[in-house]
């Protein structure tokens, strides 16, 4: 038989081909060499020095729109996209968000709806990592519930669109050279548009959110558009309505699914070492029976989440993947990952509070990944729907 991995311990990995431990890897090994030393020194300070370097750096490996096909970008299956946010967020949820946004919601909304010209214009420096992008859906008065949002585009009568409103929470728009923006064109809620916008476009500007105790290695800001004015040709032609934003949402749900397990995983091995150093009552606190309880616990929770990833990452490669089950996965995964994070943080004792240690820091980090890409009381709620027929949204 072979030996028992903690690391694996439901022995998931015979389930990998040899090309997806290869990406595996290739993505560990950045993250081991670029991030890890320094990631907690970052959360300290609230942000990621260097960002563009960084993000180019993460172009060069190819894990910018890594699952998307053409315009520079990598072609690579859905597990192995997968598989390489685990280990982004096995370093810290923020280096994730920074795949996240910039792969599946910004790059895959030009992919997906863009024209050809905003394609070729776009994709290929996004992918590789010169210009970086962010995705404005939310609004200060509209999260979970972004079809009545306020932000406008109207046409003047040359053709050329002017937007005005404000986005909230918005991931790397303080540092982005491209924003999708997504705003409503008439009072009818179903003519919601998605438009490229440069930010350096007079009009648009992008402050900072500071304070935040979450995801403090990753920017995140507002956006202001003040009668923004952009050409005809801005608006994302090859959708209309909520459909547009919430499939990008569903790229980067599926993410999460495997990212949340990253992060559980960092914090499980940081028990796992720390119960078997420690010692208590003259002996390590590891051969305590509650103490295996809440490890054992862990390594379940941990094997089932990242086998539910991996169902789901195979659905996905085989074009069967529905938004349910992504909710599923994003339901379950980050919920047992935050469980799994404070059981650890009590092993840990009050080592569990410190910055010395990965724990905390994953912990208050899938705090935002909870509610962001849809909270999990939408999640619920989409599987009450689906489960029952009848929609319990408003
Ligand atoms: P609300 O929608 O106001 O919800 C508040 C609470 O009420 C939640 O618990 C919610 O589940 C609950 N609730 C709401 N409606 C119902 C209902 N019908 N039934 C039961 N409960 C309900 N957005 C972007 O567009 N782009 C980004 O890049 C981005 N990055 C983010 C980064 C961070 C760090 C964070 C924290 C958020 C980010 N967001 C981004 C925003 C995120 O998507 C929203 O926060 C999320 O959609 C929830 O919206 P809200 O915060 O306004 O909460």
């Amino acid at each position: 038989l072979p030996a028992f991995d903690p690391m694996d311990p439901a022995g998931i990995d015979d389930l990998l081909s040899a090309d997806e431990l290869a990406v595996r890897d290739s993505v560990r090994h950045l993250c081991a060499e670029r991030v890890d030393p320094y990631v907690a020194d970052w959360f300290e300070r609230g942000e990621i020095p260097d960002i563009r370097g960084l993000t180019k750096e993460l172009g060069a490996l190819g894990v910018l729109g890594m699952h998307l096909e053409g315009y520079g970008c990598a072609g690579m299956s859905a597990t192995e996209y997968g598989l390489a946010c685990l280990e982004l967020e096995a370093t810290d949820s923020g280096l994730r968000s920074l795949v996240s946004v910039q792969g599946s919601l910004a790059m895959f909304a030009i992919w997906r709806w863009g024209s050809e010209d905003q394609k070729q214009t776009w994709l290929p420096r996004m992918a590789a990592g010169d210009a970086i992008g962010c995705f404005g859906l939310t609004e200060p008065d509209q999260g979970s519930d972004p079809g009545g949002m306020r932000t406008r585009a109207r046409q003047d009568a040359g053709g050329d669109w002017i937007l005005d409103g404000r986005k909230m929470w918005i991931t790397n728009a303080p540092v982005a050279d491209v924003a999708v923006v997504w705003a409503q064109t008439s009072d009818n809620p179903a003519d919601i548009r998605g438009f490229v916008v440069p930010t350096s476009t007079s009009g648009f500007s992008a402050p900072e959110i500071k304070h935040k105790l979450s995801l403090r290695a990753s920017v995140t800001g507002e956006i202001v558009l003040d009668g923004v004015r952009l050409p005809a040709d801005a608006v994302l032609p090859e959708v209309t309505g909520l459909k547009g934003p919430l499939s990008c949402l569903n790229e980067a749900r599926y993410g999460i699914v495997w990212g949340a397990m990253g992060a559980a995983r960092s914090a499980f091995a940081s028990a796992l070492s720390y119960a078997g150093e420690r010692e208590q009552f003259g002996r390590p606190i590891s051969g305590f029976q509650l103490t295996q309880e809440k490890l054992a616990n862990m390594a379940v929770e941990y094997a089932k989440g990242v086998m539910l990833a991996l169902h789901l990452g195979r659905r996905k490669d085989a074009g069967r993947l529905r938004p349910e089950q992504v909710s599923i996965g994003k339901l379950n995964n980050v919920r047992e990952a935050l469980e799994i994070c404070r059981t650890a943080r009590t092993i840990l004792g009050a080592n569990g509070i410190s910055l010395e240690y990965p724990v905390i820091r994953h912990m208050n980090n899938l705090e935002s990944v909870l509610t962001y890409e849809g909270t999990t009381e939408m999640h619920t709620l989409v599987l009450g729907q689906a489960l029952t027929g009848q929609p319990a949204f408003r």
